[in-house]
């Protein structure tokens, strides 16, 4: 079995005591099932809620909250409410690959604009791109995948206002409609100390959501179980969208078990940042064998971003061969490693002076 440092999971598996309350909460809703689920998920909204405040500090009441199965589906949902043939969504590469497949799931027209060398976003160029292309969604990824590139308050904001300018046809008798806003945050509670989440600027941007989900920091991927905050009415629409019931008792129960050990869930999220702080700065202190140092990418997420290599496939076979699998992702040149645990990161890097002969 490889090292596995490809999809960004959480490498430390659930503990006995959140494994022994999700199985109690399994159970309990076994009982149940010959009923339909809860198809509000009231619940589960209002622990995500309470979950969000201790968290950013930002009280938000239920009914702003949404959850489907992963936020994968999430974001589906804001496509099929905000998307469609006809309408235009945003993003800005480099950035998650899974974006364009919303968009073509949904006849959506998808257009990238583009981030700076750096990996961060030019504010003028978003508001350009934003006012060309007239869209009904832009999605922001902060941190961004593959790059763990974190954006500013000030470049959010300054989406959102170029969003609000938007004037999108919604219909005979309608009003045009403004551009709603996703900042998807499903690395959020990686990032760096002093690097702000978007959650604190809902109450000013009616426009705007903030997507998280539970598959990262909290180490449950294998439950699909993904979440967005937003206004009362950007939520209304998501409502009107989701097939009936797509939340399974199951589900919730395993995601209000899991939150009610949200402390011990997120305990290793402190080492996990300390472990890519730790990566970062020894990428930094390598140079490749013509001396030229190398690249890496400042993350806020739980990976890192390191180039560029003149055969980064090579780089990467070499390292699978040696029993470490990362991701050959991102511009071309530039290999992404998830952070793993101690002994895993010692073997990647171990494996990777070997492979590269740094
Ligand atoms: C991993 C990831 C997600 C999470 O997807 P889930 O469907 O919740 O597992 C969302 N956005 C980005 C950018 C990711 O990298």
């Amino acid at each position: 079995m490889p090292v596995l440092l490809n999809v960004n999971e959480n490498p430390y598996a659930p503990g006995t005591a959140v494994v022994a309350t999700i199985a109690d909460a399994v159970r309990a809703a076994a009982s149940g099932l010959n009923r339909y689920p809860d198809r509000d998920f009231l619940g589960l909204r209002s622990d995500l809620a309470a979950y969000l405040g201790t968290e950013s500090g930002v009280r938000l009441d239920a009914a702003q909250l949404w959850a489907a199965n992963g936020s994968n589906e999430v974001m589906l949902h804001v496509l099929q409410a905000f998307g469609g043939p006809g309408r235009t969504a945003v993003s800005f590469a480099p950035t998650y690959s899974m974006y364009p497949e919303y968009a073509r799931d949904t006849h959506t027209r998808w257009v990238v604009g583009r981030r700076a060398e750096d990996f961060t976003l030019d504010p003028d160029h978003a508001r350009e791109v934003i006012a060309r292309e007239q869209p009904s969604v832009v999605l922001l990824a902060s941190p961004n995948n593959p790059t763990g590139t974190a954006l500013p308050a000030a470049t959010v904001a300054a989406v959102c206002e170029a969003a609000l300018e938007v004037a999108v046809p919604t219909g005979p008798g309608g009003e045009p409609a403004p551009a709603v806003v996703v900042v998807d945050e499903a690395y959020g509670e990686f990032r760096r100390a002093g690097t702000p989440s978007a959650l604190g600027m809902l109450a000013r941007y009616p426009n705007l959501a903030v997507a998280r989900t539970m598959s990262k920091a909290f180490a449950l991927a294998g439950a699909r179980v993904g979440y967005l905050a937003a206004s009362r009415a950007f939520v209304d629409a998501l409502r009107v969208v989701r097939l009936p019931y797509h939340l399974s008792a199951v589900t919730q129960a395993v995601a209000r078990a899991a939150l009610s050990h949200a402390d011990e869930l997120l305990a290793q999220v402190e080492e996990l940042r300390a472990e890519r702080d730790a990566t970062v700065a020894w990428l930094r202190s390598l140079r490749h064998a013509d001396g030229r140092p190398l690249e890496v990418a400042e993350s806020d997420a739980n990976f890192v971003l390191f180039g560029e290599f003149t055969d980064r496939h090579a780089v990467w076979a070499g390292l699978l061969e040696r029993g470490v699998l990362i991701r050959e992702t991102g511009p071309d040149g530039w290999l992404r490693v998830s952070i793993g645990t101690r002994d895993e990161m010692r073997a990647f890097r171990d494996a990777l002076v070997e492979v590269a002969g740094l």
